[in-house]
């Protein structure tokens, strides 16, 4: 099948010579073609230039393919969530709305509340059951234009529960047309059974889960909330070197409540990529910058927790790549709109409008490994385009708390028209 996106007022390509995930003054670089067309064959992009180019170039193609007209919308490549939770039992409405009449973190635990809770509801639904409800925030992700996610563990802590959540993941990636990337996250918390024996926990999930993770092929990253009273660094380190030489890439949830050295840690791990990153230290900074360790932040979560937001713009100054997610999870950041998650970037990390692009393309492609893939609209790329209803880049962020995806294309199909999953 062949697609012809045509005389779109902007089409971001995003298009560049660099290899790795962009950084400084590369994340400004968004490379826009005015009244430009996107022709597709199959699920790849096959150019994207001016109409009147592509007929010359392409006229058979041209000539066969079904026509899509962008005029007064702008298009660019399907944007990707490098960081949730997805699969997860219940909601947690409740604690939110217990925060809001004056509870505190400690009293939402005291009355069950917290990760502990997920992992209870997690541990009790179905596969049937997470498999339903998760298939239906991809297709909210889908709406939003996100045409790829990551997906972690973590809230089962144990391994059946671990299993579940992953092939849960496996069998979405087979069945529902977003990509589903999954992480391992079997440290996300210390399962209460082994409170004070915390390092036999670490030895469990480096002794018997992550070898069966490996050995079933059921994940590519591995992550570790590294934070006091959860993970030290010294264990963290342990869990994700094992990992490595199992061939599963780390990730870190790192400096998030209380400066760890986490960022430090993911530097020297050679982990692709630390996460949260509130309170990270300069030196941290200056070590990812030095690594190219991708800064994943995730300003919804500092949003919903009224905590204080990772310093974006400095670590973008500093030469960090910087990509922008998410974390959808039932705790902290229960939204599924990375559009919203972008607005919220740029006016409480002082990222621009164009460096949040690049966050939630091509940097975010890269946090997942799959930058040669996915991230810009580039001959021989995957073929996941959104068309947005705005006349331009700029009024993405300006018309806040919006959702302006009209159009989702994945792997050349037409999979969202005029907002409505097909
Ligand atoms: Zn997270």
């Amino acid at each position: 099948m062949t697609l012809l996106i045509k005389n779109a007022n902007e089409v971001i390509t995003l298009k560049s010579v660099l290899q790795g995930p962009r950084i400084k003054e590369q994340m400004r670089e968004i490379a826009v073609v005015e009244k430009g067309s996107v022709l597709v064959a199959g699920s790849q992009i096959v150019a994207v230039g001016a109409y009147e180019q592509l007929v010359i170039d392409f006229p058979h193609l041209v000539q066969e393919a079904e026509v899509i007209d962008a005029s007064g919308k702008i298009v660019m490549p399907g944007l990707v969530d490098c960081h949730t939770h997805l699969v997860h039992g219940g909601t947690r409405e409740q604690e939110f709305n217990m925060r809001l009449n004056g509870s505190t973190y400690m009293d939402i635990m005291n009355a069950g509340g917290g990760i502990h809770a997920t992992t209870k509801r997690t541990r009790e639904t179905s596969f049937e059951a997470l498999y339903k409800k998760t298939m239906h925030h991809l297709d909210v992700f889908l709406k939003h234009g996100v045409t790829t996610v990551e997906a972690k563990s973590g809230y089962g802590l144990d391994w059946e529960t671990e299993k579940k959540q992953l092939e849960v993941a496996k069998k979405l990636q087979d069945t529902h047309v977003v990509d589903v990337i999954s992480t391992f996250m079997g440290a996300h918390a210390v399962p209460r059974d082994f409170k004070g024996r915390e390092d036999e926990f670490v030895d469990v999930i480096i002794n018997d889960m992550l070898p069966k993770v490996s050995a079933l092929e059921l994940a590519e990253f591995n992550d570790v909330f590294c934070e006091k009273g959860v993970f030290t660094p010294a264990q963290s380190r342990r869990i994700l070197e094992a990992g490595k030489a199992l061939g599963l890439t780390p990730k870190i949830h790192a400096d998030e409540i209380e400066p760890y050295n986490g960022a430090e840690l993911a530097a020297d791990v050679g982990a692709i990529s630390a996460e949260h990153l509130l309170v990270a230290s300069d030196e941290g900074i200056q070590n990812m910058a030095e690594a190219g360790t991708i800064a994943v932040l995730l300003p919804g979560t500092a949003f919903f927790l009224r905590a204080p937001f990772a310093r974006g713009r400095l670590m973008i100054d500093e030469g960090v790549p910087v990509a922008i997610s998410t974390d959808f999870n039932p705790g902290s950041s229960p939204t599924m709109s990375l559009p919203f998650i972008m607005n919220l970037a740029c006016m409480h990390m002082g990222l621009t409008l164009e460096e949040v692009i690049t966050a939630t393309t091509i940097n975010a492609a890269h946090a997942l490994n799959r930058g040669h893939q996915i991230g810009t609209l580039e001959a021989g790329k995957q073929a996941d385009v959104i068309i947005l209803d705005v006349a331009n880049y700029k009024q993405l962020q300006y018309f806040y708390g919006m959702n302006h995806t009209d159009t989702v294309i994945k792997k050349g199909q037409v999979v969202v028209r005029h907002g409505i999953v097909l």
